[in-house]
């Protein structure tokens, strides 16, 4: 039984036709149909369609605050989310991720330091793959994403948006901004990437556009350089360890403990590395930065940092002590009432309804790269005529890598290395 969209409750029947598809056949369709990992981190789904696995966990957690277009998807499309998610149960697939939280919650598993949820029998996609999985089965490849739109704009919403279409065209759709000077979080604040340039474009991994006024406090957190956050962090970090103590993957019972890593930043030549160590199983959550310290420093950021230097020198962290919860994890959760509180976004949460609209941009920019693995290659020449659907590009041969597809009927008006532009048939795509 799942809620529809009305609201009402219905029961939805799994399609038996799909139980005959093989897992190598799934895998082939996904692979045609270009589909990624929707949630956010772009790995081709097809590439998952191949191991064997116990759970199979949708994940339409959605925590980052003011998104809802999870939501709006599981309320709208629960038929073809089950589907999807019956097809990869029978599929199987090999994962790769971070969600070590959502396998402790869903089974009581943790994932060994520095593992992977196949270790522990499970696998995690997204509602949104899912749904995309049931129509790469049925012979419709990804041309759109999901997302929502919210924050200073005049109405917020969630709705379908062709791949390669601009941030701008879409606010416009949502009623314009509320502000002079928006600038945008794309798939979230917490984790999200800060974009103050509106004519980038929707990919297979856009959740969200959370629109802000340029001078609000987390634009102006985002926007230090790292050289000002450590400078900072050198002399104002007083080693309280709340970082540490609300840091998720600490109460899990990983040796992260982001306040060491602050206390590394006054030893940077003379032995940070001992220091960064304890970043290494960082999942760069931002609760450390940006609710926990009471101070406005930066020890997520002092992670990510840690993280790529250690990388770069070849060295990996192995925790030896058993994982173990730490006693008070269940009481240090973090509302998300309280986080909007803490983010200064209180009052921008309300609503975002999906709304039944075809989009029809005149132009769009369809990146070769949206996923995890090597760019597409071109498979089509300026001046062609394609259609939605229509194969564009694919990985080369033996590489990782997803197919991309035309998101709108005309012409290929340029072909870069970055990406391919489609002009409509009523543009001069000259
Ligand atoms: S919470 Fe802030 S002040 Fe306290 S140890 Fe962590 S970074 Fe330093
Ligand atoms: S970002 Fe901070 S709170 Fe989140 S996992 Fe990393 S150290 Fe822990």
């Amino acid at each position: 039984m799942v809620v529809g969209d009305t609201g009402s409750v219905r029961t939805i029947p799994l399609r038996l036709e799909f139980a005959i598809c093989s897992r190598v056949m799934l895998s082939e369709q996904l692979r045609r149909g270009g589909v990624v990992g929707a949630g956010g981190a772009g790995f081709p789904t097809h590439v998952k369609a191949q191991a064997r696995v116990e759970y199979v966990i949708a994940n339409g957690a959605e925590c980052e605050p003011l998104i809802h277009k999870d939501v709006e998807l599981m309320q709208r499309y629960p038929g073809e989310v089950l589907e999807g998610l019956a097809l990869m149960a029978l599929g199987d697939f090999y994962p790769s991720g971070d969600e070590y939280e959502l396998v402790y919650h869903a089974t009581g598993r943790l994932i060994p330091p520095a593992g992977i949820p196949l270790q522990v029998g499970c696998v995690v996609n997204n509602v949104e793959t899912l749904y995309q999985v049931r129509q790469a089965a049925a012979g419709i490849p990804v041309t759109r994403k999901f997302l929502t739109v919210c924050g200073a704009v005049r109405e917020p919403m969630t709705l379908w948006a062709p791949i390669g279409m601009r941030f701008r065209e879409l606010l416009d759709v949502a009623g314009g901004a509320r502000v002079a000077d928006p600038v945008l979080f794309v798939n979230g604040l917490m984790m999200g990437t800060l974009c103050t340039d509106l004519e980038e474009v929707v990919t297979k991994t856009t959740g969200g556009l959370i629109v802000l006024p340029s001078n609000h406090y987390l634009v102006t957190r985002r926007t230090r350089t790292q050289e000002e956050m450590n400078r900072i962090g050198k002399s104002a970090c007083d080693q309280c360890s709340y970082c540490t103590e609300l840091c998720p993957r600490y109460l899990l019972g990983y040796e992260v403990m982001p306040h060491k890593v602050m206390r590394g930043l006054g030893f940077s030549t003379t032995g940070a590395q001992h220091w960064d160590q304890w970043a290494e199983l960082c999942c760069s959550c931002g609760i450390c930065t940006l609710y926990a310290c009471p101070e406005d420093l930066y020890p997520k950021e002092a992670c990510d940092q840690a993280k790529g230097d250690r990388r770069a020198a070849g060295l990996r962290f192995v925790q030896e002590a058993p994982v173990q919860v730490h006693p008070m994890k269940e009481y240090r959760g973090v509302p998300l009432s309280q986080l909007r509180q803490r983010l200064q976004v209180e009052e921008y949460e309300c609503p975002t309804p999906y709304a039944e609209i075809a989009l029809q941009p005149s132009r769009v920019r369809i990146p070769w790269k949206q996923h995890a693995g090597e760019p597409a290659q071109p498979l089509v020449s300026v001046g062609q005529h394609v259609h939605v659907g229509d194969v564009l590009g694919a990985p080369a041969p033996g590489m990782l890598g997803a197919m991309v597809h035309a998101s709108i009927d005309g012409r290929v008006q340029s072909i870069s290395n970055r990406e391919v532009v489609l002009a409509s048939a009523g543009v001069d795509a000259g």
